[in-house]
């Protein structure tokens, strides 16, 4: 096999870089592992009814991302109306907070509690401005400790399964992006001066049949642009040799090819990549490499006999009450990710694949799921008729305290690669939403039309001495 550009990883930012390096002529081969495209920004379907691996929005400022979209995706893209819940000790509180709605569902104490907490964190930080270096201090500054301890402290410690003083300030930094009690409130209070933080957005884009449909359009536009994408194609070696790659080893049905080529793009798992390197990085890049964690994701989503359960787009169950942490329903998202008098219901339960958890049946899972949906007054238990489980490896990289001295380690050892371009949420280990994945990959499509372009730079083919 050969590739001018050989594209590791089929989500969305493989998929960029291989159409945007196809569309300009490039000889591009993806290899992707699962069955389907798409990685994390896929579509499922259970009897007929649609589902994201947890509901995916679109947002985005880049009119190049925009515009790649449009055009790949053939139906219609929907402008939803985003409507979120926390479900905090049994009772519905607005998210992004509203003063008067939280009022009412913390309770005139609690809330006077929050905004007492919240004044006395901003004199705090006045009088002794430090350095925020875990989430729990973020959110302390940022929100006040009575909302740190009401919700933010149980749903990260849901998402993340640490102690927020073991998470880096830069997630939550990044995650909630200028999000503050203090935002919030003015954002409630006065409407959205300017363009507000990215979190309390309205509305955002989404594709009528799911956020699948970009990385299938993406597909479709690779191909018929006579690049080639392979799927159940699983990367299993990455040679080297004189600061060069000079070929992958894939694994398809049971057989192994290499595949060479002059220039490769990752989008795997960053200490994936590390492990996969042949002859192997020094030790302490390996050992860095497994300093870097991700957190995985179960899905259970619950096919439901009823029309609509709940009119939101994303509900958050931060309590012990529930093993998940957060429910979306697709027909909110649109109405033709499901059939007339069916639904879905969502559960994201955040784990890792050490847990018991990620090895419990499935049947038991979408009982016991089934449960807790109904305890929570969602549905009534007879209204369950079946459900699927989804197991999402990689789902989130985990930013505990440390993790920017690992991540530096193994992206400096890589980077003595002079064709290798390392990109994606995954593969860079950065906190990537769609939109920055896809420009990632555009980005180092760009870089490699560059240097071809570059007067006097000739790519040289691969040799086969490695
Ligand atoms: C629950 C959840 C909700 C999200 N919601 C939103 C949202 O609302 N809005 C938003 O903008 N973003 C959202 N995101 C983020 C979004 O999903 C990602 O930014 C984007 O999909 C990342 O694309 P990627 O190509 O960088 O990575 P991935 O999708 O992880 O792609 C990497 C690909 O590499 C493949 N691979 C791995 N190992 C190998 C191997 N050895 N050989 C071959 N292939 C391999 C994987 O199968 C995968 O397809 C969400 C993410 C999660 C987990």
């Amino acid at each position: 096999m050969h590739g001018e550009v050989v594209i590791l990883g089929g989500g969305l930012a493989g998929l960029a870089a291989g159409h945007a390096l196809a569309g300009a002529g490039r000889e591009v081969a993806v290899f992707e592992r699962d069955v389907e495209v798409g990685g994390l920004a896929r579509t499922v379907e259970h009897r007929g009814q649609r589902f994201d691996l947890g509901g995916h929005r679109l947002l985005t400022d880049s009119a190049r991302v925009c515009d790649l979209v449009r055009e790949v995706v053939r139906e219609p893209l929907l402008q939803v109306p985003r409507s979120s819940k926390i479900l905090l000790r049994g009772r519905y509180v607005d998210y992004p907070l509203r003063p008067l709605n939280a009022l009412s569902g913390f309770g005139p104490r609690a809330s006077l509690r929050a905004l007492g907490g919240y004044l006395a964190a901003q004199l705090a930080h006045r009088a002794r401005p430090g350095p925020l270096q875990s989430l729990e201090d973020w959110v302390v500054r940022h929100h006040g400790r009575p909302m740190f301890e009401m919700f933010f402290r149980p749903y990260s410690e849901k998402v993340w399964g640490l102690g927020c003083g073991q998470i880096s300030a830069d997630w939550v930094a990044q995650r909630i992006q200028g999000l503050t009690l203090g935002t919030a409130i003015r954002h409630a209070l006065f409407g959205a001066a300017g363009a507000g933080p990215r979190t309390l957005t309205s509305e955002f884009l989404y594709p009528a049949r799911g956020i699948g449909s970009i990385a299938d359009g993406l597909r479709a536009a690779i191909a018929a642009q006579r690049g080639r994408v392979h799927t159940q194609s699983r990367v299993t070696r990455i040679v080297h040799h004189a600061g060069r790659i000079r070929q992958v080893v894939v694994r398809q049905g049971g057989r192994s090819a290499s595949c060479q080529a002059n220039e490769f793009i990752s989008s795997l798992p960053l200490p994936a990549l590390a492990r996969l390197l042949s002859p192997a990085p020094p030790p302490a890049v390996l050992a860095a490499a497994t300093r870097l964690r991700y957190r995985d994701l179960l899905l259970v989503a619950v096919r439901l006999a009823r029309e609509r359960a709940t009119d939101q787009t994303w509900i958050y169950v931060p309590g012990q009450e529930t093993a998940f942490g957060r429910l979306h329903e697709p027909k909110n998202w649109s109405p033709q990710m499901g059939t007339r008098g069916e639904t879905l219901l969502v559960a994201e339960h955040f784990c890792s694949r050490t847990d018991a958890l990620w090895r419990t049946d499935d049947g038991t899972l979408v009982e016991r799921c089934s449960d807790e949906l109904a305890a929570l007054g969602l549905i009534a238990r007879r209204e369950a008729l079946d459900g699927v489980v989804v197991r999402v490896p990689y789902a989130y990289p985990a930013f505990e305290i440390g993790y920017r001295q690992a991540s530096a380690a193994v992206t400096g050892y890589l980077a003595r690669f002079a064709n290798l371009h390392v990109i994606g949420r995954t593969g860079a280990f950065r906190y990537y939403n769609m939109d920055h994945a896809i420009e990632s990959g555009l980005q180092a499509a760009d870089a490699i039309l560059a240097r071809a372009a570059a007067p006097g730079v000739a790519l040289p083919r691969t040799g086969t001495d490695a």
